[in-house]
Formats: C-alpha cells, sequence, structure tokens
C-alpha cells in the first residue's frame, strides 16, 4: 500500500492544533484498540508542542517512542486516529 504522503513533503509541520511552527520531534504512537501492534502513527511537535503531545499519548498509554524529525522514516501518518 502506498499512501499519499504529498501533503507532507518538503516541510514537517508540529500536528498541534493551530500550530504552523516546523516540526522538532516525530511521536510514534498506537492505539491498541484500533491499530494492529505493529502500526504506528506519527505526530510531529514542535519544540513548544512537543511536551503537551507527547503528554497527551503517553497518558492514554498510546505513545510508543519518540525521535528526532531527522530520524522519521517511511509513510508519514499523522491524522489522529
Ligand atoms: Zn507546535
Amino acid at each position: 500500500m502506498i499512501l499519499d504522503a504529498s501533503d507532507h513533503k518538503g516541510r514537517m509541520a508540529c500536528s498541534a492544533k493551530g500550530c504552523r511552527a516546523d516540526a522538532a520531534y516525530g511521536l510514534l504512537w498506537n492505539n491498541p484498540k484500533v491499530h494492529t501492534p505493529e502500526r504506528r502513527k506519527t505526530w510531529l511537535a514542535c519544540e513548544e508542542h512537543a511536551a503537551s503531545l507527547s503528554d497527551f499519548l503517553s497518558i492514554r498509554g498510546f505513545l510508543k517512542d519518540a525521535v528526532p524529525v531527522s530520524e522519521i522514516t517511511g509513510d508519514l501518518d499523522s491524522s489522529a486516529s
């Protein structure tokens, strides 16, 4: 399956609502209720929003990993579900 990631090419913007800043981190997460275990969603976070976005995910037990944006590989699936 090839996802159309054209929206994300060239510029990695923060996933926080209303934020247009360049992302510094990728937050890799998985919701076991709706995703298969190997699935990884990626939220992008700027320096300002990295803490709040990762808290949101970790409180729910969804957060798997956080990496510098330069280390993100593969298709980016940054939708909310
Ligand atoms: Zn932000």
